[in-house]
């Protein structure tokens, strides 16, 4: 293969780092207008921390629990001593076909508005080239006219918190929680330690 195909190949008018709202946003923008992009994703899935490790997780186990604590509360339910308890993994693994939906219907985005998505890490290694390693360790470099970076962002972790206590959680090390949800207050603690309340889901079509 000659350099100068070589290089149309691998060379875009834009590169957007990351799949999550940020990156996705981005990449329907640029791409309705004409530009060829690519969007680089080091997971295996697009969607992002909204769709894998935040929003949908965490709305899922937000309603899931609280019509837990309403059913165990509500006389209705409960005259015989019914009680339904479950445990953390238990309700988001009902999460997953909630999040393979989602993820389906984003890759739809990018695969209807022809829209290219590598899978691997992404790195510059100039001004306009990028490096992206795949899972399996082979390195592929991209270049690219123009780049947006949209790789999110991590919890905060203040030094004043001991978080290998293990009752302290971040939003993403709660995912792995292994407590059973047997009690009201412990689901309540859950929710409210979570501080999972204060989010509204937000949803999009492109
Ligand atoms: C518990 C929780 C609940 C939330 N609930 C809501 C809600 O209800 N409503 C709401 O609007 N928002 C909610 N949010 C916030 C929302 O998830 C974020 O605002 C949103 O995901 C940020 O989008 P982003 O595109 O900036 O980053 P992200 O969604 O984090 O996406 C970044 C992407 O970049 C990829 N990436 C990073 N580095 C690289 C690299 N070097 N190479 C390749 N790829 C890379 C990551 O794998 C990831 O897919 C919640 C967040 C959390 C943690």
């Amino acid at each position: 293969m000659s350099k100068a195909t070589q290089k149309s190949i691998n060379h875009f008018d834009a590169i957007v780092i990351g799949s999550g709202p940020g990156g996705e946003g981005a990449a329907m923008g640029l791409t309705k207008a004409g530009l060829r992009v690519a969007v680089i994703e080091k997971e295996s899935t697009v969607g992002g921390g909204c769709t894998h490790w935040g929003t949908i997780p965490s709305k899922a186990l937000r309603h899931t629990v609280s019509r837990i604590i309403e059913f165990n509360r509500s006389p209705i339910y409960t005259g015989d001593n019914r009680q339904v308890h479950s445990t953390f993994s238990a309700i988001l693994g009902h999460a997953q076909s909630v999040i393979g939906k989602q993820t389906r219907m984003r890759q739809g985005f990018y695969d209807r508005n022809l829209c290219t998505i590598l899978h691997g890490s992404a790195r510059f290694s100039g001004t306009h080239e990028i490096e992206v390693q795949a899972e399996d360790g082979t390195v592929d470099k991209y270049t690219a006219d123009k780049f947006v970076i949209a790789t999110g962002s991590r919890p905060y972790r203040p030094k004043d918190v001991d978080f290998k206590h293990p009752r302290v959680y971040d939003s993403d090390s709660i995912l792995s929680l292994q407590h059973d949800l047997a009690t009201s207050s412990s689901m309540e603690q859950v929710l409210s330690a979570a501080n999972m309340r204060r989010f509204s889901a937000g949803s999009a079509s492109r």
